[in-house]
């Protein structure tokens, strides 16, 4: 089921197309991956969903609930990680928990328990008297996802929260998104890192100048493109003959040696390989290790696109 339903989203900055005609869906369980380079309008969609900015036409269902109609109630469904970590530096690290918390409309026992919860969730249980502007860009970003999950969301959006932060928070980041997933919440995960999405999204949407491009599981984009897939061979002492041999091979597009490396493109691999095996051991060539190598989506964005998810908003 649907947990977000986006149709025909246009959002204007004066004049300026930052969503074009968005539809899309995410469902219910997922984490789901919008990936886009710099400028793409994944913040504008994020805030966009979490009624931090208004649209101007199209419509947004959230767990049922017409956006517009039942933002109060939308509100409550929704935990947001922004971009810019958001933390008062004159509370300490609990009261950071509690204020937002609250907003979200906890009380009582349960407060003091979700809070206690939240931080032990983000591996700052013993820092709940600390004040955040001792700590590392990483831990602001962790007591930044507590003040987000405290009150059990049903969809968390996280927008490019691994960005400038060392490589053990960024783990602990990671890993946290995959829990909180298992535990049940929904998981809308903004990156420009294509391994970062690629590796715990179930499903992604790409999104480049305001345009959906391309939306569904990394395999189904990986068929996108799938023209050419390679396959890697370590060799010992290749020799002209068999190279020839390979060359002239059904299947198989290009063939070259380089070093102790035999790459070969074809449109299948998998067909190809045993072909490609029989003709080195006629020809008494060994074969040290075989690798067959898809495209990712780095490759993916690139076809669809003509450019590379790390360039420069242009
Ligand atoms: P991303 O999060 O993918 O980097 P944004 O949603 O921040 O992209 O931006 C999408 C487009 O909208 C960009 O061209 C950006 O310059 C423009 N934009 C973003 N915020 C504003 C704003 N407040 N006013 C005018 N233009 C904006």
């Amino acid at each position: 089921m649907a947990i977000v339903e986006i149709r025909d989203l246009v959002k204007r900055y004066h004049g300026h197309v930052a969503l074009d005609n968005i539809s899309l869906d995410i469902n219910e369980g997922e984490i789901f991956g919008l990936l886009g380079p710099n400028g793409a309008g994944k913040s504008t969609m994020i805030n966009t969903l979490c009624g931090l900015l208004t649209f101007d036409r199209g419509s947004i269902r959230i767990d049922g609930l017409d956006h517009r109609a039942n933002i109060l109630e939308v509100k409550k469904r929704i935990g947001l990680v922004p971009q810019e970590i958001a933390l008062f530096n004159n509370l300490t690290a609990k009261d950071n928990v509690k204020f937002f918390a609250k907003l979200a409309g906890l009380r009582g026992k349960l407060l003091c328990e979700r809070v206690d919860e939240a931080l032990e969730f983000v591996g700052l249980q013993d820092k709940p008297k600390a004040l955040p502007r001792g700590f590392s860009g990483g831990m602001k970003r962790r007591l930044n996802i507590a003040c987000a999950i405290a009150h059990h969301p049903k969809i968390l959006i996280m927008d490019e929260p691994t960005v400038g932060i060392d490589p053990q928070s960024r783990y602990h980041i990671l890993e946290s998104v995959k829990k909180l997933n298992e535990l049940g919440s929904s998981i809308v995960y903004t990156s420009h890192y294509m391994e970062e999405v690629q590796s715990i999204c179930n499903s992604i949407a790409i999104i480049d100048h305001g345009k959906l491009i391309a939306q569904g599981s990394t395999q189904t984009l990986r068929k996108l493109v799938v023209e050419e897939e390679k396959i890697v061979i370590e060799i010992v002492d290749v020799n002209f003959t068999s190279l020839q041999g390979i060359k002239r091979l059904a299947g198989v597009k290009e063939a070259e040696v380089d070093g102790g490396t035999l790459e070969i493109i074809t449109r299948n691999a998998q067909a190809v390989l045993q072909d490609v095996l029989f003709v080195l051991s006629q020809n008494g060539v060994r074969v040290k290790g075989i690798k067959l190598v898809e495209p990712d989506l780095e490759s993916v964005f690139l076809a669809l696109t003509g450019r590379n998810l790390r360039d420069k908003e242009d």
